[in-house]
């Protein structure tokens, strides 16, 4: 199967091509026609299987598809954020960031990255431009939300990447908190990434996916 088959547009593909990816990995496969198609999606898949642009190409697709809402302003005059990638380290929300401005550098997003533990007012100037896609901890995106620098209530699409390593460490708390100030599940499309499915997991999807794809490497 080619990335061609998977209904990837052509400012998508470049992209790819410009990677060096000739085939798509077994979880590509499975999730990017799923998360094109708008549904919701449970993931197991490890790091190093590919999972990163398993959904940020399908993610970035889809955004492009349907125009921005600019019927209203957001929240205390902060653009909504369109695409919220939660991860539970810095280290994985810089890589997810570096990949979403390398497969989306033909497309016109503004995606930003924040964690904790760094300055937060350069942050708060960039989410104030305007930010598409937001790669965030969940910490320091709480921090953002009680401000009231980040307007999370239009979120069109929201991932959680390595949700088991979320759970342990600690931030289950927080990541429902995030939830709560996103729009209803069944208005935001919900894509669930994690290396094992324990109970727990499994819990928390039942809290944020609606109808969920359940897909195996
Ligand atoms: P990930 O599992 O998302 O952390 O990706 C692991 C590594 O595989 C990254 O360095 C990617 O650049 C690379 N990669 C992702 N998809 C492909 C592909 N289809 N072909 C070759 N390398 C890939």
């Amino acid at each position: 199967m080619s990335f061609e088959e998977l209904g990837l547009s052509s400012e998508v593909l470049r992209a790819v091509v410009e990677e060096g990816y000739e085939t798509p990995t077994p979880i590509q496969q499975k999730a990017i026609p799923l998360v094109l198609a708008g549904k919701d999606v449970m993931a197991s898949a490890q790091t190093g299987t590919g999972k990163t642009a398993g959904f940020t190409l399908p993610l970035l697709q889809r955004l492009s598809q349907t125009p921005i809402d600019t019927s209203t302003k957001g929240r205390k005059g902060m653009p909504p954020v369109r695409a919220l990638v939660l991860t539970p380290t810095r280290e994985l929300a810089a890589q997810i960031a570096e990949s979403v401005a390398n497969y989306g550098k033909y497309l016109n997003f503004r995606s930003a990255v924040i964690f904790g533990g760094v300055s937060i007012n350069p942050q708060i100037s960039q989410l104030r431009k305007g930010v598409d896609i937001l790669i965030a901890t969940p910490g320091r995106l709480l921090d953002h939300a009680n401000q009231g620098t980040v307007d999370l209530s239009r979120v069109e699409i929201l991932v959680l990447d390595e949700a088991d390593r979320m759970l342990d460490m600690g931030f289950i708390h927080d990541v429902k908190r995030v939830l709560a100030l996103l729009p209803e599940t069944e208005y935001r499309q919900n894509l669930l990434f994690s290396a094992t499915f324990s109970k727990e997991i499994k819990q928390l999807a039942t809290r944020m996916l609606n109808d969920p794809q359940l897909v195996e490497v």
